[in-house]
C-alpha cells in the first residue's frame, strides 16, 4: 500500500499513490492549475470506412504537464472523475472540439468528431442545457457532433437518459455507446436506447480471430447492432487480421486504431495552427 513518506511528501512508489486521498487531491489542484494555465491537448484519431475513407475522428485529451510531459487521460482523468472537476475538464474538451470543427470547416474539412463525455458529467440536470448553449455560441454544428456515452450512465435513470438523448438528437447530435460490451448493459438494452452507433471494445476486437468465444460474442454484438440499424466502430484495430474479420462480417464497419492511425495532435490537421488550443475561455463558464 501506499504510505507518505515522514516529512509528508509522496514517497517514490507512484501508482500505488494514486490511491492516497492526498495524492488525489494534489493531482486535483495541479489539474485544476493546468486546465486554467491552458495544459490541456486536444488529440485526434481518425475514423476510417470501408473504403480508407475519414469517417470522422474521436477527440482525445492529453495533459502536457510541465514536468511529467505528456499525460494519458489514465493519468489524470479517475482523479477528475471523482470530482466536479471532471466537468470542467468535460466542458473544456467539448468547447475546444466545437471551436475545432469550426475551424476545420473553415479549412474545407467537414468532420465528424466523437467527444467523450464522463457519466457524472452527462448526469448533471442541465447537461443538454450547457450543449445547447454551447452549440448557440460557437455556432458549431450539431449535425457533425457525435457524444461517447458508456453504458454505465445509461443504467443510471432511464428516463432521464433518454429524455436527454432525445432532446439532443432533435438538434442532429448523435450519440455513441463507448466500449461496448464492457459494462453492464445488455444486448437487449440497446432497443430501448436511442443512439446512433455502438464502439465495440477493443477487448472484443483484439481476441476475435484467434478466439473461438471472442468471436462468437463479437458476431452477436455485430448482429443486433445491425438489426437495430447502428452504426459501427470498432475500436483497438491493431492488426490487419483484425480488421479482416470485421470486414468480412461488416463490410460497412468503422475501424479506429492503430493499424489505421493513432492519436495525433488536432493542430496537425489545421493550416493555421496558432491558437488552436487557447487557455479557458469566457466562453466556458
Ligand atoms: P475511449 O473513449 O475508449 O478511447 C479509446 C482509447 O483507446 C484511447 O485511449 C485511444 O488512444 C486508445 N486506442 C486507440 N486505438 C488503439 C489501438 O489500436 N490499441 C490500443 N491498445 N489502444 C488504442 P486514451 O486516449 O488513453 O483514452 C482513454 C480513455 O479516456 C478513453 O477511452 C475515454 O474513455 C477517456 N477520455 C479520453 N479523452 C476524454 C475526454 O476528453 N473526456 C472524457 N470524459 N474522457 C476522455
Ligand atoms: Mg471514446
Ligand atoms: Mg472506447
Ligand atoms: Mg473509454
Amino acid at each position: 500500500r501506499a504510505r507518505l513518506a515522514g516529512d509528508g511528501r509522496l514517497a517514490m512508489f507512484e501508482p500505488a499513490m494514486a490511491e492516497t486521498a492526498v495524492h488525489r487531491s494534489r493531482l486535483e489542484d495541479e489539474l485544476r492549475r493546468g486546465i486554467q494555465a491552458g495544459e490541456l491537448q486536444l488529440y485526434l484519431q481518425l475514423q476510417v470506412g470501408p473504403q480508407g475513407d475519414v469517417a470522422g475522428a474521436e477527440v482525445l485529451v492529453r495533459w502536457d504537464h510541465p514536468q511529467k510531459g505528456l499525460l494519458s487521460p489514465a493519468a489524470f482523468l479517475p482523479v477528475a472523475e471523482a470530482s466536479d472537476l471532471i466537468l470542467v475538464l468535460d466542458r473544456w474538451v467539448l468547447a475546444q472540439s466545437c471551436l475545432l470543427q469550426l475551424r476545420l470547416k473553415a479549412e474545407g474539412r467537414r468532420m465528424r468528431l466523437s467527444v467523450n463525455v464522463s457519466a457524472r458529467h452527462f448526469q448533471q440536470s442541465d447537461f443538454a442545457e450547457t450543449i445547447i448553449d454551447l452549440l448557440d455560441r460557437t455556432g458549431a454544428d450539431p449535425g457533425l457532433l457525435t457524444l461517447e456515452l458508456n453504458e454505465n450512465v445509461l443504467v443510471a435513470d432511464p428516463d432521464d437518459v433518454l429524455a436527454k438523448i432525445h432532446r439532443l438528437s432533435a438538434l442532429g447530435i448523435e450519440f455513441a455507446l463507448d466500449d461496448f460490451g464492457t459494462g453492464f448493459s445488455s444486448l437487449s438494452y440497446l432497443k430501448r436506447m436511442p443512439i446512433h452507433e455502438i464502439k465495440i471494445d477493443r477487448y472484443f476486437v483484439q481476441d476475435a480471430p484467434v478466439d473461438a468465444a471472442s468471436a462468437s460474442l463479437l458476431e452477436s454484438i455485430l448482429r443486433v447492432a445491425h438489426s437495430y440499424g447502428l452504426r459501427v466502430v470498432a475500436e483497438g484495430v491493431e492488426t490487419v487480421e483484425q480488421a479482416q474479420f470485421l470486414r468480412e462480417r461488416v463490410p460497412e464497419i468503422v475501424c479506429q486504431g492503430y493499424l489505421f492511425h493513432r492519436p495525433a495532435p488536432a493542430s496537425d490537421w489545421l493550416q493555421a495552427s496558432d491558437d488552436l488550443v487557447a487557455p479557458v475561455s469566457p466562453l466556458l463558464f
